[in-house]
């Protein structure tokens, strides 16, 4: 018999595991799971995009060794990337929609197929024992209340989670909306309310989609001509969670079911969870009776966390992940990365991945070195203000007079010298830098920025002058 994906995925890892250190194993290999062997192209599925090319990176080629050592010349490697959540683990979304609605008419034989929303046909979903019929909630169990940290960034959104996931259907918060750019906890916090009510409530069904699945859904059934159907089991649901409802932006048909189902659930006392990047109000291409309805409830935002909630959130990640880092790097790690949650996560596991190749201890030299892409990207914004102190002493004359009428040499040059790094490194405008030194107009800092300039290309020393001031800011940054 031949040897399947299982097999051939183990004999590689028994290869692979002997050619590294087992860190490195645990944390590249373990993950992954095989998928399929086809012709030869053996899947495997990895959990991220940055984790294949973590391995595209730095194992490709005892991964291709290997493989052609099970597989042969022909042998290939394909990836799959779980792109969302970890939902999407290879296997097809499992809703069935047919054999919700065979359930409902043995259960009922008075009820008439196809399932009919319109008010003239009685309402199926009455019937007791409906809630028996199996539905997969498609909940990743990670994303918990327990494991959302809560800060003054997401305290109204998630305490909204929890009182609408502790009394699902019965708070004034129908539909929770709760919204927040990339990152910063929205799914997660969706998430958890609908494995929270699970918890509490087991017989509740509880399904989470995100709304492009809803879409290709509602796509399909038109195709295959189940509109009817796809309404209707919809409609079983306790708690529905949409996840990222601006993809629902100019598709109107859909967004005309999604109100049906919206109306339905909502009359019904069934809760609505949804997620959006943006205000409900700032939703484009969406239908103003659909907008009207989601300000019913209440809208929540995720804001970006503070230093301390997202030292909270490393601590409670690494905690989880049995990790343990110097305090120093931590706080390293959070003082630099501050656009959302994800970054940081993704600073974390990357700064962890090396250290297990280098084989070695993650100290905040290694947290520096390895950071510098990350937060090229975020580049934080010295102060003016910043610039005059580091400036002044390094040139050793008193900050006070770089605003005051002297023209002394070395005064002059360390004005000048302050203002050509506040041209060069902050975002402000030439009258707010002439405004910080003693309210000088803008030519003078024109002036400065040319001499400093002039100076830079024909004198050595003061080049030198110039690049260790420069580090100084880069340091005070780090
Ligand atoms: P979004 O859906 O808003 O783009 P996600 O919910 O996918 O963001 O969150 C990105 C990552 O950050 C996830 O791994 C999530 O677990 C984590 N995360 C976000 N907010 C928090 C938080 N408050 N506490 C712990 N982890 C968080
Ligand atoms: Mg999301």
């Amino acid at each position: 018999m031949k040897p399947d994906h299982n097999q051939i995925w183990s004999n590689c890892l028994e290869v692979i595991k002997d050619n590294i250190n087992p860190q490195s194993f645990k944390t590249w290999f373990k993950p992954i799971k095989p998928l399929k062997l086809e012709n030869n192209v053996l899947t495997i599925q990895v959990p991220s995009q940055f984790f294949y090319e973590w391995l595209e990176e730095h194992y490709v080629s005892l991964l291709r060794k290997t493989i052609k050592h099970f597989l042969g010349n022909e042998g290939r490697l394909e990836y799959s990337i779980i792109v969302e959540n970890n939902l999407d683990d290879g296997k097809k979304y499992s809703i069935n929609i047919p054999t919700a609605s065979k359930e409902v008419n043995t259960k009922n034989p008075s009820v008439q197929m196809p399932l009919n929303i319109s008010k003239s046909v009685p309402n199926p979903f009455v019937i007791p024992g409906i809630k028996k019929i199996n539905i997969d909630s498609q909940l990743n169990p990670n994303y918990t209340f327990e494991n959302f940290i809560e800060g003054d960034c997401n305290r109204l959104a998630r305490a909204a989670g929890y009182a609408v996931a502790t009394k699902p259907g019965q708070t004034a918060f129908n539909p929770l909306l709760v919204y927040g750019g990339v990152g910063l906890g929205k799914t997660h916090l969706a998430q958890a309310i609908g494995n929270e009510v699970k918890g509490q409530y087991p017989n509740k069904i509880v399904l989470y989609v995100s709304s492009e699945k809803f879409i290709n859904q509602f796509i399909d059934a038109i195709k295959n001509n189940t509109v009817n159907d796809f309404i209707s089991f919809y409609q079983l649901i306790d708690v529905l969670i949409v996840d990222d409802i601006q993809f629902f932006a100019g598709k109107e048909k859909t967004q005309d079911h999604f109100f049906h189902v919206f109306n339905h659930l909502h009359q019904s006392g069934k809760q609505i969870v949804l997620t959006s990047d943006c205000m409900p109000k700032d939703l484009k291409g969406m239908e103003e009776r659909l907008l009207s309805r989601f300000k019913w409830g209440l809208s929540a935002d995720l804001q970006i966390p503070d230093y301390q909630t997202r030292i909270a959130i490393l601590k409670n990640k690494m905690y989880k992940d049995g990790i343990e880092l110097p305090e120093d790097v931590i706080e390293y790690i959070a003082h630099n990365i501050t656009t959302n949650v994800r970054e940081l996560e993704g600073a974390l596991i990357s700064l962890l991945a090396q250290s297990s190749l280098n084989k070695r201890e993650v100290d905040l030299e290694l947290a520096k070195q390895m950071l510098k892409n990350f937060i090229k990207n975020v580049s934080r914004e010295i102060s003016i203000e910043a610039i005059q102190k580091l400036v002044c002493e390094h040139l050793n004359v008193e900050q006070e007079l770089l605003k005051a009428k002297t023209r002394k040499r070395e005064i002059v040059q360390a004005r000048q010298i302050s203002m050509y790094f506040a041209k060069e490194l902050t975002k402000s405008s030439l009258k707010t830098i002439g405004l910080h030194f003693g309210g000088r107009d803008h030519s003078t800092v024109i002036h400065a920025v040319q001499t400093v300039n002039d100076l830079i290309s024909i004198d050595k020393e003061f080049r030198r002058n110039i690049d260790d001031i420069k580090k100084k800011i880069d340091m005070s940054l780090a």
